[in-house]
C-alpha cells in the first residue's frame, strides 16, 4: 500500500508503467516465473541518490531491485521479495543482486556509500552473511562504503541469529540501518540493543500529505537519533517544503523524487554533473 504507483511512472528512467499495473497477476504466476527466471538476466540493480542536507551534497544511495520478466513484465519489488523469500530463491537472487550492486559502484564517486537491502531469511541466513561478506572482499569494496538496511520486522522474527549476523557484518567494517523505522512493534528496543548506524524514517510518515501528527513523529525519532548519535534517513520526500522542514528540524539525510528517481548506475555521473551535485 506504501508503494506509490502514479509517483514512480512519472519518472523517464522507471521501468513501471500503468499498463502493466493494470495487468493483474497472482502470486502463483509470479512464483513460477521467478523459479524459471533469469536472475542475472532479468534483474537489474536501480540507484536512488541520499541526500546530505548539512553539506548540500549526495552521500550515497540506496540499490533497489527491478525485475522485467519476459512472461509478466514489470513486477515490483513489494511484490516479488515475499514471494522469493516464500519459494526459497531469496539466497540466490540476493547473491545475483548484490554482486550487481557491487559492479555498479565503479560508477560512483569514491566518498559515496552504497546502501543494500536485506530480507528477513537474508539476515537468518548464515550463508547469505558470508556471500555478501566474500563479494566485498572479492570486489575489493571498501566495507565501509557498504550499507545494510535491515527492517525491524526481518529481525523480529529470528532475533538471536539476526542480531549475530548483523554484528558479523558491522564487524568487518560495514554500517547498518534499521529499516522502515517506526512502523513495526519495537523500534525502539532495537535501536538500544543492536549496534545501529543509522535509521530510516519510512516514507508513510510522509505520504499522508504532512498531518500534523506524523511530523510529530518524525520530529521524536529525529531528536532520539541525535540523542544517540545515530543517523537519521527521512525517505519518500517529494516536496521543496518537506525537505525544509526537515532541515529545520536537524535531520541530516533524506531521499526522495524531489532529488533523483532510482536510475541505472551508469546514468549516475551525468546526473550529478546536471544537478550540480
Ligand atoms: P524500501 O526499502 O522502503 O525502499 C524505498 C521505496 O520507496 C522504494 O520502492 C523507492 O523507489 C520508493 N521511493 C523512493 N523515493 C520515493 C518518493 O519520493 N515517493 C514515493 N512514493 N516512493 C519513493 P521500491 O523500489 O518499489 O521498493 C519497495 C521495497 O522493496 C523496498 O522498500 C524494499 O523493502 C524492497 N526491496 C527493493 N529492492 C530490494 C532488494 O534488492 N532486496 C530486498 N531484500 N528488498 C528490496
Ligand atoms: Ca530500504
Ligand atoms: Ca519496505
Ligand atoms: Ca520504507
Amino acid at each position: 500500500a506504501l508503494y506509490n504507483s502514479k509517483t514512480e511512472s512519472r519518472g523517464q528512467t522507471t521501468l513501471y508503467s500503468s499498463q502493466h499495473e493494470q495487468q493483474i497477476r497472482s502470486d502463483r504466476a509470479i512464483e513460477s516465473a521467478l523459479q524459471a527466471a533469469d536472475l542475472d538476466q532479468e534483474f537489474e540493480v536501480f540507484l536512488q541518490p541520499i541526500f546530505d542536507l548539512q553539506h548540500g551534497e549526495i552521500s550515497g544511495y540506496e540499490a533497489l531491485a527491478r525485475w522485467t520478466s519476459p512472461h509478466l513484465g514489470v513486477v515490483p519489488p513489494d511484490q516479488f521479495i515475499p514471494l522469493a523469500e516464500r519459494s526459497g530463491l531469496m539466497r540466490q537472487l540476493t547473491q545475483s543482486l548484490f554482486n550487481k550492486a557491487l559492479e555498479s559502484i565503479t560508477f560512483l564517486p569514491p566518498k559515496h556509500t552504497l546502501s543494500f537491502n536485506l530480507s528477513a531469511h537474508d539476515i537468518t541466513c548464515s550463508e547469505t552473511v558470508m556471500m555478501l561478506l566474500g563479494a566485498i572482499a572479492r570486489m575489493k569494496v571498501a566495507p565501509s562504503r557498504i550499507v545494510f538496511e535491515i527492517t525491524e520486522t526481518s529481525v523480529m522474527n529470528s532475533y538471536e541469529i539476526a542480531e549475530q549476523s548483523i554484528r558479523l557484518l558491522r564487524g568487518a567494517g560495514t554500517m547498518i540501518a534499521l529499516d522502515d523505522f517506526g512502523t513495526g512493534y519495537s523500534s525502539l528496543g532495537y535501536l538500544h540493543r543492536l549496534p545501529i548506524d543509522r535509521v530510516k524514517i519510512d516514507k508513510s510518515f510522509i505520504a499522508e500529505k504532512g498531518t500534523k501528527s506524523s511530523w510529530k513523529v518524525i520530529t521524536s525519532i529525529i531528536a532520539l537519533c541525535r540523542s544517540m548519535a545515530i543517523d537519521c534517513v527521512v525517505e519518500g520526500i517529494e516536496t521543496e517544503a518537506q525537505k525544509q522542514s526537515l532541515k529545520n528540524l536537524g535531520c541530516r539525510y533524506l531521499q526522495g523524487h524531489l532529488i533523483a528517481q532510482p536510475m541505472r548506475a551508469a546514468e549516475i555521473p551525468d546526473w550529478l554533473e546536471r544537478s550540480g551535485y
